[in-house]
């Protein structure tokens, strides 16, 4: 299928992938996909105070990681390059000159203190800051009483007074903005670098961008962009802004928030599958025909499309996130989840990190025994605690347990049946819990309780024989036995 449609993800080199980018990256993706279309991935480095050393690494990393693929970026080229925004500096200085030529920009050369001087005396009276147009039309004698004087200037954009921009937004319909409320703004710093909402117009046209898909927050800034477009007499993309993602709290997001984790690479750290985050990831604000809520990114590709991308904020539910990721590590492959818990244990010190075949062998059945419970690679260590350490504390739901009347009884008949089997192995402990029925006429919670809290602290948990085998002999025997004398 061959179609014109071109969409990118443009992310500014800050920091490590956001939720928020990924999602955005991922829209952008899978509506590709789905269209047949080519996905873009472009760095937007022109704000250089904020880029940071090796964040465009580490976000081709993390999407790479989350399992996306693009066909144009800095990485592996394309028709329409170079691909990140300061390698484009030469063209964008060219349109700049364009509008100047025609009258559309021009030089200013308030200073920053005249700037915040302007800006406070308008919160003084009341109004909305907005940049005046001291500057709007310098005679060239102006102009250089300035440069005289050593001023740099910067360039902006002559936003036409009493109009209305339209946008026409797949998610939110048609937006409109009256120029009026919207100041000539900075087209090109005193350096010539460009700003952001003159570079994106530039690179979005040129490369062909047929549709522009990201978040909400840019919203404020499309009529800028669209007013661009307009000078230039270009086409606009059909713009699409998904909803804002909101913390468990239905709070807005911000980057301090502390209740949540926002980035791809601490899930990635903490033993998210990238499949069940991407299912997640793509169902913040997107929603599919149908009640299923599991699907690959391939199922989503075929599904994906704006008409169902909602505007209304999308909640980031962190226990769904958990109950996600347990149905993909739960229809895993038992490999595959060791290699997402195993490193944990050993983080932990659990684990010395050159294990003999016995004891990974041992490691890989104490895994797969948690494989339905665990939500995510790194919670192997706490819920494998048990295992590790010598002597348990019983609380005291436990301690209720170990005190009911029939427990020792059962305790020490158990521990002698153990003692004598062969092999210290689940089936043969599963025999040696029935023989203990047998003997003692105790079944039931009565049998199984005690032996469970004694071995394990807990009420609950995996399979018991299994447990019971990889907890091995000598520390079973030392616990039913400390559990026994604590009785009475
Ligand atoms: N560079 C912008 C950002 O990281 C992206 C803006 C856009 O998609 O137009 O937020």
């Amino acid at each position: 299928m061959s179609s014109n449609v071109r969409v990118r993800f443009a992310p500014s080199p800050t920091g490590h992938l956001h939720i928020g980018g990924a999602r955005s990256a991922l829209f952008n993706y899978l509506f590709a996909r789905n269209q047949g279309g080519k996905f873009i991935l472009r760095i937007e480095d022109t704000d250089q105070a904020r880029n940071v050393e090796q964040a465009k690494e580490k976000l081709l990393d993390s999407l790479k990681w989350l399992g996306m693929d693009w066909d144009e970026s800095i990485d592996i080229g394309g028709e329409y390059g170079p691909y990140s925004s300061m390698e484009r500096v030469d063209i964008y200085k060219e349109y700049v000159q364009t509008l100047l030529d025609e009258g559309k920009a021009y030089y200013c050369y308030m200073t920053s203190e005249e700037l915040e001087a302007e800006r406070a005396a308008q919160l003084a009276r009341g109004e909305a800051p907005k940049y005046s147009g001291r500057d709007r039309d310098l005679t060239p004698e102006q102009r250089q009483a300035y440069e005289n004087k050593g001023l740099k200037p910067v360039v902006r954009f002559r936003v036409p007074q009493g109009q209305v921009v339209k946008i026409e937004d797949s998610v939110r319909g048609d937006v409109s903005f009256e120029t009026d409320g919207i100041g000539d703004f900075v087209i090109s710093r005193t350096d010539g670098v460009p700003m952001y909402n003159f570079a994106v117009v530039i690179d979005d046209y040129l490369m062909k961008i047929s549709h522009v898909i990201r978040a909400e927050e840019h919203l404020s800034n499309t009529p800028r962009q669209a007013l661009v477009f307009e000078a230039f007499g270009w086409t606009k993309p059909r713009f699409a802004h998904a909803s804002l993602i909101l913390n468990p709290d239905r709070q807005k997001m911000s980057k301090r928030d502390e209740s949540i984790i926002q980035f791809v690479e601490q899930y990635q750290e903490l033993g998210y599958l990238p499949e069940a985050l991407v299912n997640f990831l793509a169902l913040l604000g997107w929603s599919p025909v149908g009640e299923e809520e599991i699907f690959t990114l391939d199922e989503l590709s075929e599904q994906f499309s704006l008409e169902r991308v909602s505007k209304a904020p999308a909640v980031f539910d962190t226990d769904k996130l958990a109950w996600m990721n347990n149905q993909y590590i739960q229809a895993a492959p038992l490999e595959k989840v060791i290699d997402l818990a195993l490193p944990h244990l050993i983080k932990a010190g659990r684990l010395e990190e050159d294990l003999d075949e016995t004891r990974k062998e041992w490691a890989g059945k104490l895994i797969g025994m948690y494989q339905e419970q665990l939500h995510y690679g790194a919670e192997i260590v706490e819920l494998t605690e048990l295992f590790f350490k010598q002597e348990i504390e019983y609380n005291e739901e436990a301690k209720a347990v170990l005190n009911e009347e029939q427990v020792p009884e059962v305790l020490n008949h158990f521990v002698s049946e153990l003692d004598s089997l062969e092999d210290f192995s689940a089936p043969q402990i599963k025999a040696a819990i029935k023989a203990t029925q047998k003997a003692t006429g105790h079944k039931g919670k009565k049998l199984f309780m005690p032996i469970r809290v004694a071995a394990t602290g807990q009420t609950h948990g995996p399979e018991l024989p299994d447990t019971i085998e990889l907890l091995g002999k000598a520390t079973i025997s030392a616990r039913l036995s400390q559990a026994a004398s604590l009785n009475g």
